[in-house]
């Protein structure tokens, strides 16, 4: 805690505060507003700008969200904010003046950013002007139609007697009878939440999709427009947070298809010796046990490089008959070394460690005769893979291949 006896903005503290006139109070006070408002259109202008340079890319992360959470330590739900309120102010600058003007809150272009478009963004920003955020709230709903239920992964507290057993469980789905009838499947899945470990991979998920675009002023608008949600920033707004209200309980709650609900049904009926109450939770436990172990046995299976350079089989990459292909082993071995990570590292020396999206990246490059050796082959996220690419190939040349 500071002690100071200087009366300027910025340096009081609890203390020295108290001994302020009313007048002067509420003055600082609406200097500091009016500051506040400053710094944050300034701050939106800084993110869209980093954001859109990709500057994240050469400092070893591989999405703004990462480079807001781990550089400069802000929390997740505010990275989320600024970089999607970043963008929209980007796509529609005016945004930024609202802002400036106290006309518009962060939060409000937050909620906004998914609805608007070229077409509707005066209109929608014109209204939404002076709005609190239930109002903003009303508006969204008024413009946009409901989507459907958005995919979360959240904690929820241990119950009362929860145990494998499942004591007091009991209900539509008993014995499998139910199992093929939707009362079966969504009641039980009412009553017993789903276990899940993170949120994490979601979360990236949608940085990271967001991150492989390289985005023009038009298409940037367009995207805007049509999403919604948290997930267009890739970050974790407040709705998608996980919140760990007890150890290693999550609540998964996802939206599927006719398909998927058709295998779950027949799960629970094939398994209905060993998951007597046909319990969602715990046919997607044994599922995701499944995959992850089939998907890890392939862990060469992922993809060698990104989807540049194949599209129009242009760039002579022939190479007299050279396949393309890494053998298993280097691919595993790679893998095993490289700790299933991004081994993208800057020129201080740090390293991105992303896991997501990884592929084979050839330090030199394989249209340039570079070997299918565990020496000449790293793991890289897709970010920077790409990024890595056009500093190869120049950045122009990347951005025609990938049409
Ligand atoms: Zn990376």
């Amino acid at each position: 805690m500071r002690a100071t006896t200087e009366t300027t903005v910025g340096l009081m503290d609890a203390g020295s505060v108290r001994r302020v006139g009313k007048g002067r109070l509420l003055r600082d006070f609406g200097a500091l507003v009016r500051k506040d408002r400053g710094n944050t259109a300034d701050m939106l202008v800084y993110v869209g700008e980093i954001d859109r340079r990709k500057v994240y890319l050469e400092h070893a992360y591989p999405s703004m969200f990462a480079f807001c959470v781990k550089r400069f330590r802000m929390s997740e739900a505010v990275a989320a904010k600024r970089i999607r309120a970043g963008r929209a102010a980007c796509a529609f600058p005016c945004i930024l003046w609202m802002i400036r003007r106290g006309e518009l809150h962060l939060s409000g272009v937050h909620q906004l950013a998914g609805h608007l478009t070229e077409d509707n963004h005066r209109e929608v920003l014109r209204r939404a002007k002076h709005r609190s955020m239930r109002e903003i709230d009303e508006l969204i709903a008024e413009i946009s139609p409901k989507a459907d239920v958005a995919s979360s992964v959240r904690a929820v507290p241990v119950r009362r007697g929860d145990s494998a057993g499942g004591a007091g469980q009991r209900g539509g789905n008993v014995g499998g009878s139910a199992a093929g009838h939707g009362a079966g499947l969504v009641g039980s899945a009412a009553r017993r939440d789903a276990e899940l470990v993170g949120s994490a991979a979601r979360d990236d998920a949608a940085d990271k999709s967001r991150n492989n675009e390289t985005l023009s002023e038009a298409s940037r608008a367009t995207r805007l427009g049509s999403r919604n949600g948290n997930a267009a920033v890739g970050g974790r707004g407040p709705r998608n947070l996980t919140t760990p209200l007890s150890p290693r309980r999550y609540k998964l709650q996802v939206t599927i298809g006719q398909k998927a609900r058709d295998e779950l049904a027949e799960l629970q009926n094939l398994l209905s010796h060993q998951i007597p109450d046909g319990d969602p939770a715990a046919v997607v436990e044994r599922a995701l046990g499944v995959l992850l172990a089939e998907t890890k046995k392939k862990k060469g299976a992922l993809t060698e490089k990104p989807r540049v350079g194949r599209k129009n089989g242009g760039g002579g990459k022939r190479n007299g008959g050279r396949s393309r292909a890494i053998p298993a082993h280097v691919r595993r071995e790679v893998f095993r070394r490289d700790e299933g990570r991004c081994a993208f590292v800057d020129g201080e020396g740090r390293r991105c460690e992303s896991a997501w999206q990884l592929e084979f990246h050839h330090c030199v490059p394989y249209g340039r005769d570079g070997p299918h050796s565990t020496g000449n082959i790293e793991l890289r996220c897709r970010a920077h893979n790409q990024f890595e690419a056009e500093l190869e190939y120049g950045r122009e040349f990347m951005e025609v291949r990938r049409g």
